[in-house]
């Protein structure tokens, strides 16, 4: 989560009940209860980044009612065409989640981005695929010091 003037911008947003249920997963906390938890509720967050589609990452996105949603072009072709004909593709894929980031598309709730962009000055998002096909990660810079949110990119890191 993170905190830019009036707006609140929430880095994906976690696996549904429903999707834990069914990879017979333990959820700890909803994400939801967790933002609540911290004093936030689900209705304040104004953005949500979603990194890239798998089920982890982009659960419980009807969840948030006020939101404008960040994502690649080409995770939504990726997550919505052939290569989800593949078992071994899909697998990652909730097609609730997908689902569910084709109705806010057509609510005009999501903001599609092609490569790297800027969300707003000093948070820009940077595509790195490779993991899912339309991958990005959230860079925060406030002038001072330089955040990365990696999401599944992680692997990636260098260290110095
Ligand atoms: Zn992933
Ligand atoms: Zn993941």
């Amino acid at each position: 989560m993170i905190r830019h003037g009036e707006r609140l911008i929430l880095v994906d947003t976690g696996f549904s009940p429903q999707e834990a249920e069914r990879r017979g997963r333990t959820m700890l906390i909803h994400p939801v209860e967790a933002l609540r938890q911290l004093g936030i509720s689900a209705s304040s967050i104004t953005d949500v980044v979603i990194t890239h589609l798998h089920y982890d990452h982009a659960g419980n996105l009807a969840d948030f009612p006020e939101a404008l949603f960040h994502l690649q072009d080409r995770e939504m072709a990726y997550g919505t065409g052939r290569c989800m004909c593949h078992d071994r593709l899909r697998r990652p894929f909730a097609v609730d989640a997908v689902v569910d980031a084709v109705r806010l598309t057509f609510s005009g709730r999501v903001c599609f981005h092609d490569g790297n962009g800027e969300i707003m000055e000093g948070l820009t998002i940077h595509l790195v695929g490779g993991h899912s096909r339309g991958l990005q990660v959230v860079r925060l810079d406030d002038g001072n010091d330089v955040v990365v949110i990696a999401s599944d990119a992680l692997h990636f890191q260098r260290f110095l």
